[in-house]
């Protein structure tokens, strides 16, 4: 009898994260003798353990914090994206062996503004790392006139931005200075890319001052579910939501990539909450 595939996430560290629950309830549900696990991996064992998917029978992984842009070293094939974005959080191995690399974030980011019906021409994105770029993508492929940035780390805003605007002649990137530089007076979205809001006592990264009736808040984190930012959105009257559409939507682009079967989103949706209310 055959060894059953796995897929899985690399990462480190990854304890924490919902993969699992989604993917391995998606398998089940459609009957494929397939597991996926968390493969927490110090940077010297990375490139080790990706020459060895094939022997370990490891179909496709997840890539999250920090490897997204580090395995793209180590990749034989690259989507159009990947490359656009600089970073990839699907990997496949293909039927010659070889590591090809896709980013599903930005499409899973954009599938869910998609059904929330938010098409976005002026927006402001918090954040110039991995997240950030893939939200970037996405809001230029989505015909957004205006984005600007705001990192806490000027250099990342900055290089973010000009290759960027290199890659879409059509959208504008700027560099804001500073929160207050993002002018959200004049944005219709606002997207929180940074990990602030992911514990429990962090400020809003927005003061209430900023938010208006007429700015959709998207905040990448999905936990906690009602971040600082999101409950002074919510106060203000402002459209908003977590992250955890985002999350589905990447997850249910790579299953496919993966199992080259359609994702049982509802299925896949069901595992993420019910991991969401276990981790409460
Ligand atoms: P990352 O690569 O570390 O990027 C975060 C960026 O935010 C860094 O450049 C960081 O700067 C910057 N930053 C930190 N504090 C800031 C502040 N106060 N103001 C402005 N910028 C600040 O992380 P990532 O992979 O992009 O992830 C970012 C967030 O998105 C995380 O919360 C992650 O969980 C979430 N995420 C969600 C999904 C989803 O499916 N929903 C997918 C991917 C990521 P320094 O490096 O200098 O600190």
């Amino acid at each position: 009898m055959s060894e059953p595939k796995l897929f899985g996430l690399l990462g480190y560290p990854v304890k924490h994260s919902y993969s699992p629950a989604m993917h391995n309830a998606a398998l089940r549900a459609l009957k494929i003798k397939a597991a996926y696990r968390l493969f927490a991996k110090k940077p010297f064992e990375v490139k080790g353990f990706l020459l060895s998917l094939r022997k370990r029978n490891i179909r496709g992984l997840n890539v999250t914090i920090p490897y997204k842009e580090s395995v793209l070293q180590y990749l034989d094939r690259t989507s159009a994206a990947v490359k656009a974005i600089g970073a990839c959080n699907t990997i496949i191995v293909e039927k010659d062996g070889a590591l090809k690399g896709f980013n599903t974030d930005y499409l899973g980011f954009a599938k869910d503004l998609s059904l929330l019906k938010v098409r976005p021409r002026k927006a402001a994105v918090i954040g110039a790392g991995g997240a950030a770029k893939a939200v970037c993508f996405a809001l230029a492929k989505k015909n957004a006139e205006e984005v600007c940035l705001y990192d806490i780390d000027k250099f990342k805003s900055f290089d973010l931005a000009r290759r960027f605007n290199e890659i879409f002649p059509s959208c504008r990137f700027l560099v804001a200075g500073s929160m207050e530089d993002l002018r959200l007076k004049h944005k219709d979205l606002l997207v929180n890319a940074s990990p602030v809001g992911m514990h429990g006592n962090d400020r809003s990264p927005a003061e209430p001052s900023q938010l208006h009736p007429d700015i959709f808040v998207y905040d990448l984190i999905y936990n906690p579910a009602m971040t600082r930012l999101l409950f002074l959105a919510k106060r203000q009257g402002c459209r908003f939501a977590n992250g955890l559409g985002m999350l589905l939507y990447q997850g249910a682009v790579s299953f496919r990539h993966f199992t080259k079967r359609n994702a049982p989103v509802k299925v896949m949706h069901r595992a993420l909450m019910e991991a969401l209310k276990n981790d409460r």
